[in-house]
């Protein structure tokens, strides 16, 4: 006789062990994949769907997270600063962390900024909750990859926010890369910033796009490219707003200072630092 497909509930409990080695969140993450597999949202999960068979789609889903896949690459969307985004392997999967900078802006910028730019902009994170947070501004958002632009215009769309936003292609590796953008009030970047030799998590290191993470032996080869270009970028009175590994904010704010500019610096909500803040000195 076959038995009986377990509940969502029952099976949840037992992925949740399976995946234990994994994974730290590892009960936050069998839900997020049951609701995935169920097409409902991990609230109606939680509330009415406990007693249903666990659908077979879930094994698929379950397998590939314990083969160290990050949750949002496998069920295609993540959330950053209230935005619902969509992400693929083409982008680095918004963290908690960069909302720092969003922060940082609101208490960095005096008044709105009519323009924002958005340096390396991947899946968009950076410059859609900015443009949430500041309702009358428009922005730019760059990235050397099309397939992150593809992205970003994408989740310009589902945000509501596409009207106030455009997309292009910029890659500052190459030389005159800024010369046409022109000036903005607020520049944002979280380039890659890991040292090339760093130990990530597998779940890290194996599927997130490394040409978005490894920045040279010590991580700063694209600060030292960017900070340079930001006088440039920046309108009177504007602001740049930059992430950093935790270890950078000196070197950062030398960088700042060898180009004219002031330096600040902002902290993660576990007290890391996080964000540098910039303007014409
Ligand atoms: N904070 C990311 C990580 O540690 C790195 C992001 C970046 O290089 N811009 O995985």
């Amino acid at each position: 006789m076959r038995e009986a497909a377990p509940s969502v509930g029952e099976r949840l409990r037992s992925a949740a062990a399976e995946l234990a080695d994994a994974s730290t969140t590892a009960r936050l993450d069998v839900e997020l994949l049951m609701a995935a597999a169920l097409g409902v949202s991990r609230n109606d999960l939680i509330l009415r769907a406990m007693r249903d068979a666990a659908p077979p789609e879930f094994e698929l889903l379950l397998a590939r997270r314990i083969a160290h896949e990050p949750v949002a690459y496998i069920v295609g969307e993540t959330e950053f600063y209230g935005l619902n985004l969509a992400v693929t392997p083409a982008v680095l999967i918004p963290r908690a962390d960069s909302e720092t900078l969003i922060e940082a802006a609101r208490s960095a910028c005096n008044a709105p900024p009519a323009r924002i730019l958005d340096l390396g902009t991947g899946s968009g994170a950076l410059l859609l909750a900015a443009l949430s947070m500041f309702p009358q501004s428009r922005g730019t958002g760059i990235d050397r990859s099309s397939d992150a632009l593809a992205v970003a215009r994408a989740n310009g769309e589902r945000t509501g926010l596409a009207s106030r936003a455009e997309w292009l292609p910029g890659d500052w590796t190459q030389p005159r890369w800024a010369d046409a953008l022109g000036t903005f009030d607020l520049v944002l970047a979280n380039p890659p910033y890991v040292e090339s030799d760093a130990a990530l998590d597998r779940m890290v290191a194996d599927h997130e796009p490394h040409e978005a993470l490894f920045a040279g032996p010590d991580g700063m080869d694209d600060y030292r490219l960017l900070v340079p270009a930001l006088p440039a970028l920046l309108a009177i009175g504007g602001v740049a707003i930059v992430e950093i590994g935790s270890a950078q904010g000196r070197g950062v704010s030398a960088l700042a200072h060898a180009a004219g500019l002031s330096a600040r610096i902002h902290c993660d909500l576990g007290q890391r630092e996080r964000a540098v803040e910039m303007r014409r000195a």
